[in-house]
């Protein structure tokens, strides 16, 4: 299948790369090609300019927000923001809880949250993890128990990605000990400012603070931050997965990594000649593009194509392992490309000296959570032998 777009797709994506040139900060471009995470004011910032154009939340309807945009058009926007080193709309708004709220949630709080959470008013983070509760999240323990028109709250969530930055979170909690586990599970939205709730950093292995934990002791949630009915939390999160999907490959990402490979490979010189005059090197940026473009076919198919989707329920599946993997390799490669300039501090510099290559080996450690967080790899495998091989 090759990838041809159609004339008004085509005019959507002349759009979308317009729109981005004129108004993404060179600065906040410049940090992320070099490979830094976004930092929290830039998300912000950027999400509130999107927003204006209806961008931010493009597949939400226009009445919360949203531009009421098809797979198609969310693909290529997404596609064109990554491409271009622009921070993406804050995931856990706008493509988990968004998408929940929307199905399940009350008029009442449809209204309250979704304006809030498409201008980045709120900021909300993903509470599912818990200590002993990663692949096989439904034995999650943390408690809600009803007292009048509050839920009693206790437990903890880990790996809670941006908590800090976070003005509320979202989380899976025990309002029953059912006999199936996936029952007697509760989706309640938390202000972090209720007392009782505490937020510890995890430094991880790139030496920055992205992830935290996040306790609750007897924090008091009213039962009108409840979303969807009592004991139907799992429905919720299965529909959030599902909504997650269409970004789960970051193939745009994977474009603009490669191009900023080639590009390094460009200009950094070893001796007389350039990294790029190594016809070894040359293979390999040709069959990394030839699996991000075949990632890219496949994408699409299986996310343009509801027949396909439906005779293989396990596609997600091979989306989330094949992306990660390739992010991995093309963070890899960076860093081997960057070689000791791609260290943040190096012996003989000062932190204020940082080299234009400085963050390549912080986000060679990065990605190697790729194929940990969203389901880790072997999970994914196992979904993909049930499902192709029964
Ligand atoms: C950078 C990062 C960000 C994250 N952000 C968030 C967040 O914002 N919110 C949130 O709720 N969670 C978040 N997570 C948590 C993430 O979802 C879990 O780490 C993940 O689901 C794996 O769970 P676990 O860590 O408990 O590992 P475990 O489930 O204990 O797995 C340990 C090992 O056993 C393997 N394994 C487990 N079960 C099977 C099986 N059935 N078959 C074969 N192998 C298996 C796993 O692949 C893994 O290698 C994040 C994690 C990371 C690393």
């Amino acid at each position: 299948m090759d990838l041809r777009l159609s004339p008004s797709e085509t005019a959507f994506r002349d759009d979308v790369r317009a729109f981005i040139r004129e108004r993404l900060p060179v600065e906040i471009r410049n940090r992320l090609r070099q490979g830094h995470a976004p930092r929290k004011q830039d998300t912000v910032a950027w999400q509130r300019v999107l927003h204006e154009r209806g961008w931010a939340a493009p597949h939400w309807p226009a009445e919360y927000g949203g531009a009421g945009l098809g797979t198609a058009e969310r693909l290529i926007l997404l596609e064109e923001l990554q491409r271009a080193s622009a921070p993406l709309p804050l995931p856990f708004n706008i493509a988990m809880l968004g998408p929940v709220l929307l199905r399940f949630g009350t008029p009442e709080q449809k209204r309250f949250f979704l304006p809030k959470l498409a201008n980045l008013d709120l900021w909300f983070c993903q509470g599912f993890s818990e200590p002993d509760s990663g692949s096989d999240l439904a034995s999650l323990r943390t408690r809600a128990v009803r007292d009048g028109d509050h839920y009693v709250v206790d437990g903890q969530k880990i790996w809670t990605t941006s908590a800090h930055h976070a003005d509320w979170i979202f989380a899976l909690v025990r309002t029953e000990q059912a006999a199936r586990k996936q029952d007697g599970i509760s989706f309640l939205l938390i202000d972090l400012k209720t007392p009782g709730v505490s937020i510890r950093p995890i430094v991880s292995i790139d030496g920055q603070h992205h992830l935290n934990e996040v306790f609750f002791d007897r924090a008091r949630v009213p039962v009108a931050h409840l979303v969807g009915e009592e004991g139907r939390g799992w429905d919720c999160a299965k529909y959030l997965l599902a909504s997650e999907r269409t970004n789960i490959a970051n193939i745009g990402l994977c474009w603009e990594r490669l191009g900023y490979a080639r590009e390094i490979a460009s200009q950094v010189r070893q001796g007389a000649s350039r990294l790029m005059d190594d016809p070894k090197l040359g293979a390999e940026l040709a069959v990394l593009g030839a699996e991000v473009r075949a990632l890219e076919l496949t994408n699409w198919r299986f996310l343009l194509d509801p027949d396909i989707a439906r005779k293989n329920p396990g596609f997600a599946s091979v989306l989330k392992l094949k992306g990660s993997e390739l992010m991995q390799e093309l963070t890899t490669l960076l860093a081997r490309l960057a070689g000791p300039s791609g260290l943040e501090r190096r012996p003989d510099e000062g932190a204020s000296a940082q080299h234009p290559l400085a963050a390549t080996a912080s986000r060679y450690f990065f990605y190697r959570a790729a194929t940990i967080y969203g389901g880790s790899s072997e999970v994914q495998k196992d979904i993909l032998a049930k499902t192709l091989l029964g």
